[in-house]
């Protein structure tokens, strides 16, 4: 399950409150699922019923919001980098990401400036997969990428694993199986997963996959195809509520 910005929902943007994901998790541990990380999920076996909550783009509120909800649940998250935006307002920092990690947490990346992988020449490429600055600890250990957009295809695949990454997310529609550790599944999320899910589970399908091949989900959907906008600062005292999108 992909999650973004915990914010404040904007436009068009779908929003569900911390509530609704300590919700999604609860439901999810009914139906057996275990709750790991990407790299954990790349390992299980096909057979294995696992659930990675994942965060793309190192929005901050993952750390203020979504950490201290799932470590009341006793979940583990999985949270991509975008590289150039650490530290900056709005975004994760060196010390949160390494508290996180701490607790249990992956830290993957989701490139340097979150470009658009398969439209890159091999240099940008070899550059926005590449390790960023080597010795620096928050680059130490990443394992997975996920790819910006979901663009990616098998030569961006391959230059992952050159750099040493031994898996992908793929985001998007989600696939029928998950064979490939270069192109893990990672389902939108959707207002009606509480009672999808439990579909999904029972019969193995998705429901929510010929939706989204329809289109009939994809304009509600906040950031398809657009790079995402920089988090606003929080305002004090608001209360905070998480949007997501289709988008990895
Ligand atoms: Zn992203």
């Amino acid at each position: 399950m992909v999650f973004h910005q915990i914010g404040e929902a904007s436009g068009r943007s779908l929003s569900i409150s911390p509530e609704a994901l300590r919700r999604r998790v609860e439901t999810l541990r009914r139906l057996d699922y275990r709750f790991v990380t990407s790299r954990e999920a790349a390992r299980a076996s096909r057979t294995d019923r696992v659930a990675v909550i994942q965060f793309d783009d190192g929005f901050e509120s993952v750390y203020r919001v979504a950490f201290p909800v799932l470590r009341d649940l006793g979940v583990p998250g999985t949270t991509y980098v975008i590289w150039s935006r650490l530290n900056q307002p709005g975004s994760l920092s060196t010390a949160q990401v390494a508290e996180l990690r701490a607790a249990g947490w992956e830290v993957g990346t989701h490139s340097h400036s979150h470009a658009a992988l398969a439209d890159l020449s091999p240099g940008g490429l070899r550059r926005e997969l590449s390790p960023p600055d080597a010795g620096r600890a928050e680059a130490a250990d990443v394992q997975c990428v996920a790819y910006p957009l979901n663009r990616h295809d098998a030569r961006v695949r391959r230059e992952a694993s050159r750099q040493g990454l031994n898996c992908g997310v793929a985001g998007g529609p989600p696939p029928l199986s998950r064979a490939d550790p270069m192109a893990l599944p990672a389902p939108a999320i959707t207002p009606w997963d509480d009672a999808l899910l439990p579909m999904r589970s029972r019969w193995g399908l998705d429901a929510r996959a010929p939706l989204m091949a329809a289109g009939v989900l994809l304009p509600i959907l906040d950031g398809v195809g657009r790079p995402h906008p920089a988090a606003p600062p929080p305002a004090p005292g608001m209360p905070r509520i998480m949007s997501f999108s289709a988008t990895a």
